[in-house]
């Protein structure tokens, strides 16, 4: 048995030790019950310290392969849904309502181009 299979799966990642967000994880998941101004000024301030981490490209990758829930990787959840990698056990029916909303936009804009 190995010593890392009792550890979460996200700690035994090697690009972790590159992170720049390391202590700021209130940036990168949301509180409970969190509103949309809330939401739009946590993840832009997570946006910023993902734009300047080395491993950015490691971490979207992972959260995608692994449906990841929160801000990974310079994208949001709702962009990786946008993308075709929503988690699997959605944390609330309102996130749920919101990302159906941007598809739909999304859609409709791409068709009127
Ligand atoms: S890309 Fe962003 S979320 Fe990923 S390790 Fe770097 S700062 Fe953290």
């Amino acid at each position: 048995m190995s010593s890392t299979q009792s550890l979460p799966r996200w700690s035994q990642q090697s690009w972790m030790d590159f992170a720049v967000c390391v202590g700021q994880t209130h940036l990168f998941f949301p509180a409970p019950g969190e509103r949309e101004p809330a939401r739009r000024s946590r993840e832009a301030a997570a946006r910023s310290l993902c734009g300047s981490c080395p491993v950015q490209d490691a971490c979207a990758e992972y959260a995608r392969r692994h449906l990841e829930h929160g801000f990974w990787g310079n994208e949001s959840e709702d962009e990786r849904v946008l993308a075709g990698y929503a988690p699997a056990h959605p944390v609330g029916a309102s996130r749920l309502r919101r990302a159906a909303r941007k598809a739909a936009q999304h859609v409709a804009s791409t068709d009127a181009a």
